[in-house]
């Protein structure tokens, strides 16, 4: 089939690659002139594993081309993909539509023939109504369809996810439409990919819903992580224990510096305006947020207190910068919270991240980037591993011992067993763990004070003044 992709980024470059490996004709379109011409020359402007391969073969096969002329580029399309961006909006957390808007318009401009117009950018309930009532404008006649199929692949693993997804959801009740789509993702399909066929308000709903819950997991693992330290567990062992329940799920339940990225933080916010716009509420959700939020801030409160209390004059060396590993994304990342947290406590920053450095020294123009750990560690009061890079899991810690001038090393990924690193000699703070060595903390006793019961059934405890 022919198809266009309109917004080439993460997900707009991995599907047009993808598809063009499944058989299909592709062209990747964006208004970005400057990732088009890189894009032609073979130069992938995203890091993203296997995708430099993938485009090549694509451009090789002659099944994917890039332009920057929208005439052209939707000419013989069958089904256009939005895939432009939909970034956190100026007023209360409803995504800005405006690209997709634009994007449609666009689309209805140069439109020729009937064609599904399928909508791959996350986007709040109703709005396939927006783009078919944009595209109706240009486009009387009934020569297009609009169709919700929102995108799950994650940054690090997008192209196995596209091509191997858990499910495919198409949001239509246009049969003609439903069936191109279908035929679209036949090969998906054959390979078992259960296909999820619903309205296109559904669809739209799922993309979100699956996102929120999967903050929620986020969210309360880092909470419980808290409770580990403080009582003697190990958060590592409770997510092992509680993933192999398979109502549980063993995914999203790593605890770390709560979640970033280009699509939880924003999906989160959009979700609850839109709960706010239909007049109902979404308070756990709520709470997910202000706990995320409020995370990357007790990060900085634990580095501060594993440096004896104070970080001023301090330098501290940070490996990784991206909100994961994998990718050179760097929307949202706890970076972005947290040194310059730290910087205004008087620290200084020295950083290292295999693939994120040029974004991050946009965003980030006072830390300093060094070209790879050990020269990022040189003289350093303080180890600091924020993003769960591969190559930082294999640390040479007798190196380490040799170029750090301090002996803490703040893990805020839980990449190492803290007994093996205590063994060299350094203080190893991480997170739901006991500190190697650490006495097991006493059981707290039962608070004294007279106990009233709420009506919604906690327990409050009237301290006496002591
Ligand atoms: P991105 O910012 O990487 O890419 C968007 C691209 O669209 C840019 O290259 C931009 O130049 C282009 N663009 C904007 N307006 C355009 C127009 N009118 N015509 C042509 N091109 C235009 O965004 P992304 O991360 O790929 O996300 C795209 C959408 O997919 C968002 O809604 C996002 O929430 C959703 N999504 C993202 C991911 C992810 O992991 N990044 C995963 C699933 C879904």
């Amino acid at each position: 089939m022919r198809i266009a992709v309109v917004g080439t980024g993460y997900v707009g470059l991995v599907s047009g690659a993808s598809f063009a490996k499944l058989g299909h004709s592709v062209v990747c379109i964006d208004t970005n002139r400057s990732k088009i011409d890189q894009l032609k020359r073979g130069r992938i402007p995203i890091y993203e594993p296997g995708l430099q391969e993938l485009v090549q073969q694509g451009a090789v096969a002659r099944r994917l081309t890039f332009t920057s002329d929208v005439k052209s580029g939707l000419r013989q399309a069958q089904v256009v993909f939005i895939c432009v961006g939909t970034p956190l909006g100026q007023h209360g957390g409803l995504a800005d539509l405006s690209f997709v808007y634009d994007a449609a318009a666009m689309i209805a401009a140069h439109l020729r023939s009937f064609a599904v117009i399928a909508t791959k950018s996350t986007v709040p309930v109703g709005t396939g109504e927006e783009i078919e009532a944009i595209i109706r404008k240009a486009v009387p006649n009934d020569n297009f369809a609009v169709v919700s199929n929102p995108e799950f692949l994650r940054e690090g693993s997008a192209i196995e996810d596209f091509l191997r997804p858990n499910r495919i959801v198409i949001g239509t009740d246009h049969e003609e439409a439903g069936a191109v789509m279908r035929r679209l993702y036949a090969p998906l399909c054959a390979d078992g990919a259960p296909l999820v066929l619903t309205s296109r308000r559904t669809a739209e709903m799922i993309k979100y819903a699956a996102n929120a819950f999967l903050a929620t997991k986020i969210a309360f693992v880092g909470e419980l992580a808290d409770l580990c330290e403080r009582s003697g567990a190990d958060i590592e062992e409770v997510a092992h224990g509680i993933g192999l329940d398979n109502r549980i799920g063993a995914n999203f339940l790593r605890t770390g510096p709560g979640y970033g990225g280009s699509c939880f933080p924003k999906d989160t916010l959009s979700l609850l305006a839109t709960a706010q716009q239909h007049n109902t509420r979404m308070r756990i959700l709520e709470t997910v947020v202000a706990v995320n939020q409020a995370r990357k801030h007790a990060m900085v409160d634990k580095i501060v207190e594993a440096c004896g209390g104070a970080v001023e004059g301090k330098t501290i060396a940070v490996l990784g910068l991206t909100f994961k590993a994998d990718t050179d994304d760097m929307r949202e990342a706890a970076s972005l919270t947290i040194l310059p947290a730290l910087e205004s406590l008087g620290a200084q920053i020295r950083s290292y991240d295999p693939a994120g450095m040029e974004q991050a020294s946009k965003l980030l123009p006072s830390v300093r980037m060094a070209t790879g750990v050990y020269e990022c560690a040189e003289a350093a009061d303080v180890l600091l591993i924020l993003t769960e890079w591969a190559q930082f899991k294999t640390l040479d810690f007798e190196l380490l011992k040799q170029v750090l001038r301090g002996k803490t090393i703040v893990d805020l990924r839980n990449l190492y067993q803290p007994a093996s690193i205590a063994s060299y000699g350094f203080t190893y703070v991480s997170l739901g763990r006991a500190a190697a060595g650490a006495i097991r903390p006493a059981i707290p006793q039962r608070p004294r004070g007279k106990r009233r019961r709420r009506n919604d059934g906690i327990t409050i405890i009237a301290t006496p003044p002591s």
